[in-house]
């Protein structure tokens, strides 16, 4: 017979017990110190993702935000997921776990995910992998829930242990707060960037105010100076308005003005805005449009956008070039227009073609000629967002532009 074990005292199992949660509480502590150390939304999310699953114990984690703009949950991290796959993925808010998370501000927990009618199996199909089980709880910043932390699949098939859930809610909470901190963040980044922007068309007004002071100054250099005062105020004002536009897009706070209305008639309205614009530099513009289609969307916005484009595609156009606006109706499921404002301008090389997108950004050889902010392009796109829709771009130097978005058409009755 083999030595029998000395019986485990249920005070030991309690000591044992306790020593661990106190291990693991510390260990939070510390994770909660790293998480506040980074202002950096991607180092911060994949902190939190490794942490939740070091914590629980688990395979994998994932982390969704509610974006600001759109309202929808989306995938911001996730171990097991390529960046492209989460950008393509919205989680409904009705029918996955997520979603009711986020709208019940409550934790869940699924010991097996096939037999949970709320679970949201489109992830798995798009990832290849498969979730057995997961505990998923709100991030919660200042009472607002923002996103949701899941842990999936516990090693080894271990049970879900209350300390789990509570472990989970209390780094979701740190993460909250360290995230919504990187995002004020941003926005302050924004700020002074913006303050910077404006310093160059002050500095040139006040220039030109000196200048003028002078007594000795012969009559047509005074013209010009007023005149290069008005462009720059102009420049001012124009920024301003874009600064504004940007960060009410940024912040959530611009809201849609949805109605159903023709879209042949407002690329009219628009190639009418711009006409003497493009008079001015012998432009042609061309419109390829079926004149029934009718489009759900903010019109002022949409018109925005088109004006962007149009604008751009005259401003970095040769003489006597053109622009081509062709509209491709709905094709698929999607039930979204693409629309097209292609130009045969000096074209984009592929390295500027990776930063059209960003903030101020602007090919140094044009920002010396023509007058712009650099915004212009990121709100086009923010736009299109915000409406469900996307926006690209192809270009070949020498050769020319060609922008392109989506936006819903109107259903069909
Ligand atoms: P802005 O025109 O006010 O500078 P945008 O965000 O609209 O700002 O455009 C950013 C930069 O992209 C421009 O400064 C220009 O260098 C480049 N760009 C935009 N559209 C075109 C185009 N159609 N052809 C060539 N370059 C373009």
């Amino acid at each position: 017979m083999s030595a029998q074990q000395p019986p485990i005292l249920d005070h030991e199992v309690t000591i044992r017990n306790y020593l661990q949660l106190l291990a693991r509480y510390e260990r939070l502590m510390e994770i909660s110190r790293q998480l506040n150390s980074t202002l950096d939304l991607g180092t911060l999310l994949n902190r939190i993702i490794k942490a939740a699953v070091e914590l629980t114990d688990t395979e994998s984690a994932s982390i969704m935000l509610i974006d600001p703009r759109t309202g929808e949950l989306r995938f911001e991290a996730a171990l097991k997921m390529s960046p492209g796959a989460m950008e393509a993925l919205v989680v409904p808010m009705e029918g996955s776990l997520a979603g009711w998370v986020v709208t019940h501000g409550e934790p869940v927990l699924v010991e097996d995910t096939h037999n949970e009618p709320r679970w949201f199996k489109n992830v798995d199909d798009t990832t290849g992998s498969s979730t057995r089980n997961l505990l998923g709880v709100p991030m919660i910043a200042h009472s607002k829930t923002i996103g949701v932390v899941e842990a999936l699949n516990k090693r080894n098939n271990a049970p879900w242990t209350e300390d789990d859930v509570n472990t989970l809610t209390t780094l979701a909470a740190q993460a909250a707060i360290a995230i919504e901190n990187a995002r004020l963040f941003q926005q302050s980044d924004f700020i002074s960037e913006m303050v910077h922007e404006l310093r160059t068309p002050l500095a040139a007004l006040k220039a030109s105010a000196s200048l003028l002071m002078r007594p000795d100054l012969p009559e047509h250099r005074r013209k010009q100076i007023v005149q290069t005062m008005e462009s720059e105020t102009d420049r001012l004002t124009r920024m301003t308005t874009d600064f504004l536009d940007l960060a009410r897009l940024e912040s959530g706070r611009t809201r849609l003005e949805t109605s159903v209305f023709n879209l042949n008639e407002l690329l009219l309205e628009s190639v009418d805005v711009v006409r003497n614009q493009a008079a001015d530099r012998h432009v042609t513009i061309s419109i390829s449009c079926d004149p029934t289609l009718q489009l759900e969307a903010d019109r002022g916005k949409i018109k925005q956008v088109l004006l962007n484009l149009l604008t751009n595609g005259i401003k970095y156009n040769k003489e006597q070039g053109a622009i081509f606006i062709t509209v491709t109706p709905p094709n698929g499921q999607d039930g979204m227009v693409r629309v097209e404002v292609r130009d045969t301008g000096r074209g984009i090389s592929p390295e500027n073609q990776k930063h059209m997108f960003e903030k101020f950004y602007r090919v140094a050889d044009t920002a010396g000629y023509t007058q712009g902010t650099g915004l212009g392009l990121v709100i086009a796109k923010r736009i299109v967002e915000a409406h469900g829709g996307e926006m690209g771009m192809e270009s070949e130097l020498g050769v020319g532009t060609a922008f392109h978005f989506t936006v819903p058409a109107a259903p069909a009755d």
